[in-house]
């Protein structure tokens, strides 16, 4: 692999970006592999990374349908952030946050990891109240967490309407929280792991799988059959589609999740501030765009509620905050399909079938979870029991009952 330095992307530039070479290989599909995971987004190529990092398993194939990073990877709204409420995902998302700390050089690519905090509003007693309580569990877990009065978020940040409609009481922050950048997140995972040996085949679509008894042995692609032990489905959104092929049926909804963003502005906007009473979050990239998020699509009827009137509650959400931004224009608007589980926990570890692994369920928050899930993901398949950090998060939660709420935790789609 190619170290990028200081010195050849100064060179690059000298010689007008005519000299780069391709970060990864266009490789045909091979008859078997020892590993094969379905879905090319970060969670299914840091998978694979780890695999060949870490385990030594190198003989791995990503299926991707479309492009590296085409899913809910390359579709998000960046927000990165540790503090959950219940200890498993506090522990879990904590380690995803430390490995984004140490990524950019891990990976030897700049990911644009920007930690200027996420800042949570109350807008009642009664809601500071919840934010104060989830800070002391955030900081029983040792995770930092703080809470904020009005005068030092008005400090923070300048623009916010305090005395909105609902006017703001608090909240509590997380500053080693924030945003990175998801095509670098998606791109250095793939580049690492092909360069361990990893064949990323895009435009691959699996289409059903092989299996003998109740062992997975391999899949049916649009590329043809490819033959494998060990099977990982990491696809997101369309996670319900693919386990249904082989008669399994999932506690996931899948619905649509959307974001937008303005045009750039001079930089106005020093952290994350997410309201889950109004329903809206917004950060500022380094390109100076407000990346805006809301709640998803949760109803069927589009005319109803879905669409376009979510769109809208999220444009009025942000302007009630920020009365200043009445005058951008937005530039795109997109959405995401999104896999949520009952208790908004995701799905991790070993399924029914022998041989198939399911890394799912990230709902509207699995960003944050790439470094995490991979790392986990790699050790489970490797080992072919959970890792520690995943025990709890297996689908065996949903017979005993045993669930992890973090739906509060979850608040805003983030
Ligand atoms: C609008 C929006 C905003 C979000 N904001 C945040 C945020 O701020 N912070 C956060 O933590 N999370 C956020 N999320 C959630 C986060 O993006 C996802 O949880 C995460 O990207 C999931 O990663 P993944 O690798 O599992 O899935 P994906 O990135 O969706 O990758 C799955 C891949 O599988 C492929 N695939 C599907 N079916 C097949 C098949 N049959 N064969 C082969 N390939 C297949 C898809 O093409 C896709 O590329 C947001 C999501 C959306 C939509």
């Amino acid at each position: 692999m190619k170290r990028y330095s200081f010195v050849t992307l100064a060179a690059a530039a000298f010689t007008g970006h005519r000299r780069w070479t391709k970060v990864w290989r266009t490789p045909q599909p091979k008859p078997a592999y020892d590993v094969v995971i379905v879905g090319g987004g970060g969670h299914g190529l840091a998978t694979a990374y780890y695999l060949a990092r870490k385990h030594g398993i190198r003989n791995v194939a990503v299926l991707e349908k479309g492009w590296l990073g085409g899913g809910n990877t390359g579709r998000n709204t960046q927000v990165i952030r540790s503090n959950y409420f219940w200890p498993e995902s506090a522990a879990f998302y904590e380690h995803s946050l430390r490995l984004y700390e140490g990524l950019s050089p891990e990976l030897n690519f700049n990911v644009m990891l920007s930690q200027h905090g996420i800042l949570t509003l109350a807008h009642s007693d009664h809601e500071l109240e919840s934010l104060r309580r989830w800070t002391n569990a955030i900081l029983i877990n040792a995770i930092d967490s703080e809470v904020l009065t009005v005068a030092q978020i008005r400090r923070l940040v300048p623009l916010l309407n305090v005395d909105a409609r609902f006017p703001v009481r608090g909240g509590f922050i997380q500053r080693r929280g924030g945003i990175s950048r998801h095509d670098a997140v998606a791109w250095g995972f793939a580049r690492a792991a092909n360069a361990l040996g990893v064949d990323i085949v895009q435009q691959c679509e699996v289409t059903g799988f092989l299996t003998e008894g109740d062992r997975v042995k391999g899949v049916e692609t649009t590329r043809g059959r490819i033959m494998s032990d060990r099977v990982v489905l990491s696809v997101a959104g369309h996670t319900s589609v693919l386990a249904g092929k082989l008669g399994l049926r999932l506690p996931i909804s899948s619905m649509a999740l959307q974001a937008m963003v303005s045009e750039p502005i001079k930089p106005c906007l020093d952290t994350v501030v997410l309201s889950p009473v109004i329903h809206m979050y917004v950060s500022q990239s380094d390109r100076g765009e407000l990346v805006i998020g809301g709640g998803a699509d949760l109803y069927t009827s589009y005319a109803q509620r879905g669409g376009l009137t979510v769109l809208q509650n999220n444009i009025s959400a942000l302007l009630e905050l920020f009365p200043a931004f009445t005058r951008l224009r937005l530039m795109r608007q997109w959405a995401g399909i999104v896999d949520i589980t009952p208790d908004t926990t995701p799905i991790m570890g070993k399924t029914a079938i022998q041989g198939l692994y399911i890394n799912a369920g990230w709902g509207t928050g699995g960003y944050k979870a790439i470094p995490a899930g991979g790392d986990t993901m790699a050790w489970t398949v490797a080992n072919d029991q959970p890792h520690p950090l995943i025990r709890r998060f297996g689908l065996d939660r949903f017979a005993s009952g045993s669930l992890i709420d973090e739906g509060a935790a979850a608040g805003v789609a983030h």
